[in-house]
């Protein structure tokens, strides 16, 4: 073990509920919001079943689905709740995503009085034919709006969410949205890169033929000149997909999945991790509400991670970091001295210009983020 003292965990509570469907999404979450009462009263009996299991926690997300389609008197209730349960340490960080076309200032100015500390803006890009082939709900003039609405409202944390790939989109037309997001100047900016996954309605598209994904190559100089302009602009880009305005404010929520702090995760689909140990909720409304009424915890499965698989998602996760692996730490936490076991896989990698052993880290360098994922395979 590490002399650190344990890390407090996260609270995760997964809101399942959007309006419309965005074309190129996977997350759960429903368009009926009929029974968005009967959530929240789930929601506040699945917080009385653990409660006792988990320490106070010093980072909360309201993820979703879509959080703003609460009412912040919901919200209000909501965090009262999760406080009441567990408790949730002073200074904590309390972020909820919302859509841009859904609160404005007064209710903003809300949920700032309610404690909440970090507001996260699905923007995705400000160009408003692109909006539209994503099946945002929102325009530009929204997302503009949303991002002046959080700062006269008295967030001082502000993030926003951009994709960045589309089917024929232009380098220019990236960086449009890409320069719109710094000029703004939010504390943290994720760029994803679009994911035409599965059965997503894109997905299907795709598959049929009807649209053109990008290439590999392509790809990499989307996330590179990205990676480019916004360390320019002075941001930090502590993660693949993840930049901060400065060290302290970069997500403290997401480091805990990054780096194997115990959170928990509530409402559909949610999952959560402890030890060895991820477990999941039933990913439908119903199948979560049913185990409710029956008082039942809604955990529909689990797995128990073995040494090397833990070691492993370690390698994998802190590759993703650009602060990388401290060697020593990893060493006295999952027993494995890289150094050591992986050796000529590491120089080859160091050799190819995508990795770096600097001050005792094992570090990816920016070409290295952008193969992040292979990365990790030593
Ligand atoms: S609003 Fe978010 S969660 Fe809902 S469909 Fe769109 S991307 Fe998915």
């Amino acid at each position: 073990m590490t002399g650190k003292p344990p890390a407090s965990p996260g609270l995760y509570i997964h809101i399942p509920f959007c309006l419309t469907r965005c074309g190129y999404c996977d997350f759960f979450s429903c368009t009926d919001t009929g029974s968005m009462g009967d959530f929240l009263q789930a929601l506040f009996q699945e917080m009385a079943l653990w409660h006792d299991e988990f320490p106070p926690f010093d980072t909360v997300y309201i993820g979703g689905g879509t959080p703003s389609l609460l009412c912040p008197g919901d919200m209000g209730r909501l965090l009262d709740r999760a406080r009441e349960v567990f408790g949730i340490l002073p200074g904590a960080e309390i972020t909820v995503e919302a859509n841009p076309a859904d609160w404005g200032r007064n209710e903003l100015r809300e949920l700032r009085s309610l404690g909440v500390t970090r507001i996260n803006l699905g923007v995705q890009s400000f160009d408003d034919r692109e909006l539209e082939f994503l099946g945002r709900r929102h325009d530009s003039a929204q997302a503009l709006a949303a991002l002046s609405s959080a700062r006269s409202a008295g967030f001082d944390s502000v993030g926003l969410d951009l994709i960045y790939g589309l089917p024929g989109q232009g380098f220019a037309s990236w960086r449009a949205s890409l320069e719109q997001a710094l000029a703004f100047g939010p504390e943290h900016l994720s760029c994803y890169e679009l994911e035409l996954k599965g059965d997503t309605p894109l997905g299907l598209k795709f598959g049929k033929g009807e649209i053109e994904g990008r290439s590999e190559e392509d790809l990499r100089e989307f996330f590179l000149k990205t990676s480019e302009l916004a360390e320019g602009a002075g941001y930090l880009h502590y993660e693949v997909s993840n930049y901060a305005r400065e060290p302290g404010t970069t997500s403290r929520h997401n480091r805990k999945y990054w780096d194997h702090t115990p959170y928990l995760g509530l409402g559909p689909s949610a999952h959560s991790f402890r030890g060895a140990r991820r477990w999941w909720n039933h990913g439908s409304i119903e199948g979560y509400l049913g185990s409710l009424r029956a008082g039942e915890k809604p955990v529909r499965g689990s797995e128990d991670l073995s040494a090397a698989q833990l070691a492993f998602e370690a390698l994998f996760l802190g590759l993703r970091m650009k602060e990388g692996i401290d060697l020593e730490e990893y060493r006295l936490r999952y027993g494995v001295d890289l150094l050591w076991e992986k050796g000529p896989q590491i120089r080859d990698r160091e050799e190819a210009g995508l990795v770096r052993v600097i001050s005792g880290r094992l570090c990816p360098t920016r070409e290295g983020m952008a193969v992040a994922d292979a990365l990790a395979v030593l």
